[in-house]
This record gives C-alpha cells, structure tokens and sequence, in this order.
C-alpha cells in the first residue's frame, strides 16, 4: 500500500500518514505542532473551507464526497451477494462452496457495518459540525493572513476567499457552537494562535466576519 506523508520541515519527522488513494482534500486546521521539535508544521492534507474552491466547496455541502462513498459501499453489498447467489447456484456441497458463502456473507455484512457508520455519521452531522469550525477559524484576520503568507511562502496555490453563505451556515448550524468536537477544535485553534503569537482572547483583533 502507498502512503504519503507529511513531514515537519525542521526535522523530518513524519506526523501524518495518508494512504494514497482517499480523498486529497481534508477539511481541517493545516497548522500543527511537530511534537518532536516543537516546529511550526503546515499539513498540506488539510484545507480550511474558506481556502477551498468553490467546486470543493460545493462537493462538501453537497455531501457528494460521502456520496462516492455510500456508492462504494453499495458496489460492495452487491458483490456480497453476487457472491453468495453465485456460490449457492452452483453449490455442490463442496468445502469450496461454503468457503465463498461464507465470503459473501461475510463481506455482505461488512458493507452494511460500513453503511450504517457512514449514515450515522452524516445524521450527527460531522461534515457540518468540521465546516462550522472551519469557518469560525477563518473568521480570524490574524490566522487567515498568517495562513496565506505560510501557503505563499511554501509556494502552495492556496488563498483565502469568502464563502458567501457564511452568515446562513452559522446561522443554521449555530447549534455545533457547544458540540464536543467544535469546542475541542476551538481549543486546539487557541493553542496554534498562542503558538504563531496571536492572543486568542483579543477581542479587538479583527474580524473576518461577524458572529451577530
Ligand atoms: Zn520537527
């Protein structure tokens, strides 16, 4: 299996592992801390979703990269029982016969195991809750342009544009303010401000956008 790795500038060491394969853009915080040498690391995996293209961006409200999933898993059910039905037409009762239905059953279940994780993770809105934390980062004018000289200086084609439904997504999703995952990212974003020399609880930084 190949992998592709990001590694921290400073000393090489290998803080994400992505297999090669899975979807390019990853929505999330790009800066992180090299927990061997305390270097500023900026993971290209990562994207903010006010940095991402418009297409990108309607691919993620879209829900069409879960989409391509859901598909995958679909194809997977039905080999599943293709396999199975194959299997028990031509059953003869051979120990071979009852290895591939047990394959089918087996893979069968696997993908109704992956479906349902998959559907629960979009009734919990996951996806929402990643963009909503996204956005409340990028409501940051200190962060967004710290961000944008670290992609120029790295050479990255990636610049900050404003998502026009900004104010209706908080709006809607105003909700994931208090989820356990949108105060924990809030609270990692606090940690890299500190780290870039940004303080988290200045509240005359400006503003990229207002919460009212
Ligand atoms: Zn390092």
């Amino acid at each position: 299996m190949e992998y592709t790795t990001t590694r921290c500038s400073n000393c090489g060491f290998a803080t994400r592992y992505r297999e090669t394969g899975v979807p390019k853009v990853q929505l999330g915080m790009p800066l992180a801390v090299c927990p061997r040498c305390r270097h500023l690391i900026l993971d290209s995996f990562k994207t903010e979703f006010e940095f991402m293209s418009e297409k990108k961006r309607k691919a993620f409200l879209s829900h069409t990269v879960f989409a391509s999933f859901f598909a995958s898993c679909v194809f997977f059910f039905l080999f599943g029982i293709f396999v199975v039905v194959g299997a028990a037409l031509f059953s003869d009762g051979t120990a071979e016969s009852v290895f591939l239905i047990l394959i089918g059953v087996f893979l069968s279940l696997f993908s109704v195991y992956k479906f349902a994780k998959t559907f629960l993770k979009i009734k919990s809105g996951v996806l929402e809750q990643a963009i909503y934390a996204s956005l409340k980062r990028t409501s940051d004018s200190g962060y967004v342009d710290f961000l944008n000289s670290c992609y120029q200086k790295n050479g990255v084609n990636k610049e900050f544009s404003a998502f026009g439904g900004k104010s209706e997504f908080m709006k809607k999703y105003k909700v994931y303010e208090t989820s356990d995952f949108c105060k924990k990212s809030a609270e990692e974003f606090a940690g890299i401000l500190l780290f870039i020399g940004i303080d988290p609880a200045d509240k005359d930084r400006m503003s990229r956008f207002s919460h009212h």
